[in-house]
């Protein structure tokens, strides 16, 4: 079998560059192949209005079940609400709208077993050349990233009374402080469905889920929120990155082939979320009058090689919360962080930070010791640990 573009693993990254290829160009010869028995697996994928253009929005907008004009942030300190909308795609209706944009130009439950530069041989033999390959399989792994981790568990929860909450509460720190930066995230899809997240910026990255699951119930109860029933769960352990080598995580693959997603390295440092570096990637390589016949492979490369440049005062931070704070002391970094303005804030998570914001988030006394602050301040000290990246999926 030969096709045009051929889109290895079919999970968020790949399905938003199908759905935008097939957006703008229906007759582009592409096709998808995923393992799973859908597309994006089971996942709830998040982002603020301003991470994106209003076009890009846009075209996301048939993938977005939900959507907030405001969210609030909780410190033991601060209290704080944006008017920054938020948003969700969830995987069941990625996989509703992209399915049916592809039609037969899907191969579900079909693993690969290589990728090359010209094509890819399934796990039954079967070999499938292309034009052109993107490996959208996901985190790699491989250690060549020096990396923390946001780990959490979250429970769908239906309550038996409203909640009252008008919109989203990205981190409640207000809960106890355990292994590492400690809050609880609530999406309230529903006035009685929500979906409660306990989340540690932590050393490790094993989930206790029978603790975590624990304090969500405990959590739910403090709010007075009584719970019904728990209808689903999701897992995840995304890496957060402190340093690494990019050019050693790029040479360990494939030679030659294009990656999207984790697997080349697009998503925020601080966050480890991938939805927003998708979007732009799915635009760019969409804009292409022949995306099939491109050279992707040197397109992704270098666009992951300028977001690690650009993203250089990320890992710095990354370093300052996870080698300079203590543990139990890095809620203070995002509680001062949080006292900065709106403005300063949207851009932090959208990417685009100016000079002099980079200048406001350092100055004053910062909540670490100082002298361990300056032992951060260089990437190529050696690592204190190197850790393969590990992403979990849902539960
Ligand atoms: C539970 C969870 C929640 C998250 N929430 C957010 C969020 O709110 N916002 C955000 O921006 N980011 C979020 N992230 C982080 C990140 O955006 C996601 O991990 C995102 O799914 C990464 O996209 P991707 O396309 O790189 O990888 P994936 O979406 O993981 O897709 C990889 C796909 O490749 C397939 N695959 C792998 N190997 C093979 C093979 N050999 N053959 C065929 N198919 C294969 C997999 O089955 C999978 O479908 C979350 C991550 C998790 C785990």
């Amino acid at each position: 079998m030969k096709t045009g573009l051929l889109l290895v693993g079919g999970g968020l990254a790949n399905s938003l560059i199908a759905h935008r290829v097939l957006d703008t160009q229906p007759d582009v010869p592409l096709l998808v192949v995923e393992r799973g028995a859908s597309l994006g697996a089971d996942h709830t994928w998040s982002f603020h209005d301003s991470d994106l253009t209003d076009e890009q929005r846009r075209w996301l907008r048939p993938l977005t079940a939900h959507r907030w004009a405001s969210h609030e942030l909780r410190f033991p300190d601060r209290r704080r609400s944006f008017d920054d909308g938020y948003n969700s795609v969830t995987s069941r209706r990625l996989h509703d709208v992209v399915s049916a944009a592809l039609g037969d130009r899907v191969r579900l439950e079909t693993e690969v077993a290589e990728v090359t530069a010209g094509g890819v041989v399934l796990a039954g033999g079967e070999r499938i050349e292309a034009r052109t390959v993107i490996d959208g399989r996901g985190d790699p792994g491989g250690g060549h990233l020096d990396i923390g981790y946001q780990k959490f568990l979250g429970l769908f929860i239906r309550l038996s009374e409203p909640h009252a909450l008008t919109g989203p509460i990205l981190m409640d720190a207000t809960v106890e402080q355990t292994d590492g930066y400690r809050f609880v995230y609530t999406l309230p899809f529903s006035p009685t469905e929500v979906l409660i997240e306990d989340t540690y910026y932590a050393d490790a990255p094993d989930l206790d889920r029978p603790r975590l699951r624990a304090g969500i119930e405990a959590y739910a109860e403090r709010q007075g929120w009584a719970m019904a029933e728990i209808t689903g769960d999701e897992a995840g352990v995304l890496p957060i990155v402190l340093g690494g080598d990019i050019d050693a995580f790029w040479a360990d693959g494939p030679p030659g082939v294009a990656r999207s997603g984790m697997r080349g390295a697009f998503f925020h440092p601080t966050t480890g979320y991938s939805l927003p570096e998708a979007v732009r990637l799915a635009d760019e390589i969409a804009a292409i009058p022949d995306p099939a016949g491109a050279p992707l492979f040197e397109l992704t490369r270098r666009r992951s090689a300028e977001l690690w440049r650009a993203t250089g005062y990320y890992r710095l931070l990354n370093r300052m919360l996870f080698r300079a704070a203590d543990p139990e002391q890095r809620y203070r970094i995002f509680e001062r962080f949080y006292g900065l303005s709106d403005g300063l804030i949207r851009r932090f998570y959208a990417g685009r930070l100016h000079w002099i914001d980079k200048v406001r988030i350092l100055v004053g006394k910062p909540p670490v010791p100082i002298r361990r602050a300056l032992q951060c301040l260089s990437e190529n000290r050696e690592p204190k640990k190197k850790i393969s990246p590990t992403s979990g999926g849902a539960t």
